[in-house]
């Protein structure tokens, strides 16, 4: 028996690249459920976007809201086809001797205990899916980063957390290829986002610097990660599971100084 494939779920999906995915897949036929902290903001989302999309507020750390939000989606919706986790915070960025711990596992949590919780209540509802003509009864994309292999410093927890998205993502493709369920990433480079803009303000970071570093000399859109995204959930991508799919400009193809480069065209 087949499916058509119709309902996606994006966490963090209020604002930057999940806001982006949100949108992208809505033009693409999706039905998107739009899950993020700020319900509210999800909500006005959601109707920005049309009939079929909806906003729900969710913390991916908290067992109790992925549970009742999971359980109310599938109820509406009847199937959960696609899941995006996508959800994420910075990182604070000071020297390790005086990093705060209580922020270093809020990091961990976010990231890694999100994309687990979620993974768990989605798929548990996927395997009851029938499957569609390829075999496959949903599909899963975690946002990695450059950080996933190279290492920041100061940022310990992110760094770790995002090498820990990829570990969790090959381990949950292997686990369920067999049961129909695909599960990628993506490793964004940098992009123009509000986390992006919050450390440019910190001065944790600096674009001239960023776009020096990276092979293609500049940041990405946010529709650019959102549109790798939307392939990896699509049946286009039906037999690619376990992988990470970069998204950087060639950051993490650039094995030599970036002095290398040539001067950036504009
Ligand atoms: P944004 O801050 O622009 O958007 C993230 C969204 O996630 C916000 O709406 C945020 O809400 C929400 N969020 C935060 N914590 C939670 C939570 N516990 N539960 C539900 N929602 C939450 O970030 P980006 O779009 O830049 O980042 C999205 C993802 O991409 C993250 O995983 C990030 O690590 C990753 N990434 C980003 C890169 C970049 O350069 N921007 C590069 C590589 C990876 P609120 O605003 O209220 O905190």
């Amino acid at each position: 028996m087949t499916r058509k494939f119709s309902l996606a779920l994006v966490t963090g999906a209020a604002d930057g690249i999940g806001w982006a995915t949100a949108q992208c897949l809505a033009t693409s036929g999706w039905h998107v459920a739009l899950l993020d902290l700020n319900g509210e903001l999800a909500k006005e989302r959601a109707s920005f976007l049309g009939e079929g999309h909806t906003g729900w507020a969710c913390d991916v750390t908290s067992i109790e809201d992925v549970k009742s939000c999971v359980t109310e989606i599938k109820a509406t919706y009847g199937s959960i086809d696609a899941l995006v986790n996508n959800a994420g915070i910075a990182d604070q960025t000071v020297p390790t001797l005086v990093q705060d711990i209580d922020a270093f596992d809020r990091v961990l949590a976010v990231h890694l205990r999100g994309t687990f919780l979620m993974s768990q209540q989605v798929i548990a509802c996927m395997t009851e899916q029938s499957r569609n003509a390829e075999g496959v009864r949903g599909a899963i994309v975690n946002i990695g980063s450059i950080a996933s292999t190279g290492g920041i410093p100061g940022r310990n927890a992110y760094c770790a957390a995002k090498a820990g998205v990829l570990g969790m993502t090959r381990a949950l493709a292997s686990e369920w290829a067999r049961r129909g369920i695909r599960v990628n990433a993506v490793a964004p480079g940098y992009v123009k986002t509000s986390l992006v803009q919050k450390l440019t303000e910190q001065g944790a970071i600096d674009g001239v610097s960023i776009a020096r570093r990276t092979p293609m000399g500049r940041m990405a859109e946010t529709y650019e990660i959102a549109n790798a995204i939307s392939f990896l959930i699509s049946p286009q991508a039906s037999y690619i599971t376990g992988v990470v799919l970069p998204v950087d400009g060639g950051w993490a193809a650039l094995g030599a100084p970036d002095t290398v480069l040539g001067p950036i065209e504009v």
